[in-house]
């Protein structure tokens, strides 16, 4: 039996492959190599297809026994989203439906989806437990929360098995360096900050300095990619041993502002670069910080590399010799 990734070319599912080939799984990865890089598939097989195309996920559900999906093909660029909603819901709720249809058809019935702590949009109150209302402020969120529901619907009617995941903020890199964090365009703090430490960048662009905290900058939960791989495979046992479909958050319920995170990054590179504060980006919250407590309680999961500094090493290591 093999496990399926859709997206395993891409910065999270391609640690998550790691994880899941170092346990002993055998597995495929699917992707489109639109936004993924085909040098982040070091282990199990490649097959390159697109989740807009049945025919090319059937062929690999006809070549391999697929015993359980992860699924992180997705656009993740919360701007575009706003601008070009129909490139979102088509790739992220309706291709989502294909992958489903021919899971039905040959009878798999677990996955694994990576949603996103944007589907709460701006949140009652912080930390965020996976009760809250979910009300997303863009496309992006809102595409996401509808597979919620989809799969909610297709629990009760095919016995669907799922857990989703909503991330907060995966930062870092593969702790041994072999794959990490490289989006074209790049819109995420950390590796935009590693830019402007190695010169890359002249400058880092701190997005409002006068929100509602302790400095003013927006504070965000960074959790480690290698952390969240870890409660991917956690999920799958779960799943395995006939947990029932549930919604975690997956954060590691530590505040960390965006000059923090400068601060972190001097730290760790040594560099002094140029900040410039600015003003507010739209929508943008000003403190995403969530509870992981049901993850750690349910699925036996405890982040390992919550603290910033580590995170950052970590990016700094990929960012420093990554090719690609
Ligand atoms: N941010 C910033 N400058 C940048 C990029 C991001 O100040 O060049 C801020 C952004 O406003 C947010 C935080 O850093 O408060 C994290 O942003 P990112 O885009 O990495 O993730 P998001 O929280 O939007 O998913």
């Amino acid at each position: 039996m093999a496990i399926l990734v859709c997206g395993g070319a891409g910065y999270i599912g391609s640690h998550i492959n790691k994880q899941l080939y170092e346990a002993g799984y055998e597995t495929v990865v699917f992707d489109n190599l639109i936004y993924g890089h085909k040098e982040s598939v070091k282990w199990g097989h490649f097959e390159k297809g697109d989740l807009g195309n049945i025919e090319d996920i059937d062929r690999v559900f006809q070549k391999y026994a697929i015993e359980a999906v992860f699924h992180f093909a997705a656009y993740a660029y919360v701007g575009e989203s706003v601008t070009e909603p129909e490139k979102y819901y088509y790739n992220n709720v309706a291709n989502t439906l294909n992958l489903l249809k021919v899971m039905r058809k040959y009878g798999c019935n677990k996955i694994i989806f990576s949603s996103t702590c944007a589907t709460y949009g701006e949140p009652e109150k912080v930390p965020i437990t996976e009760d809250m209302n979910q009300n997303p402020i863009n496309p992006y969120g809102a595409s996401k929360l509808m597979v919620e529901r989809i799969f909610k619907d297709y629990r009760t009617a095919y016995n669907l098995k799922f857990v989703v995941l909503r991330y907060f903020n995966a930062a870092g890199a593969d702790p041994e360096g072999q794959i990490g964090e490289s989006h074209d365009p790049e819109t995420h703090l950390i590796p935009l900050v590693l830019d402007a430490a190695s010169g890359k960048r002249e400058a880092i662009k701190v997005f409002g300095t006068d929100y509602d905290t302790s400095d003013g900058s927006c504070i965000r939960d960074y959790i480690h990619v290698y952390d969240l791989a870890t409660a991917h495979l956690q999920a799958l046992y779960y799943l395995e041993r006939g947990g029932k479909s549930e919604f975690f958050n997956l954060g590691n319920e530590l505040g960390t502002s965006v000059l923090e995170v400068i601060d972190s990054v001097k730290r760790i590179t040594g560099r002094e670069f140029k900040v410039i504060l600015t003003d507010r980006r739209p929508g943008d919250p000003a403190k995403l910080v969530g509870s992981s407590l049901k993850a750690r309680k349910t699925l036996n999961w405890e982040p390992i590399y919550g603290d910033i500094d580590t995170i950052v090493e970590h990016a700094w290591r990929w960012h420093e010799k990554a090719e690609y």
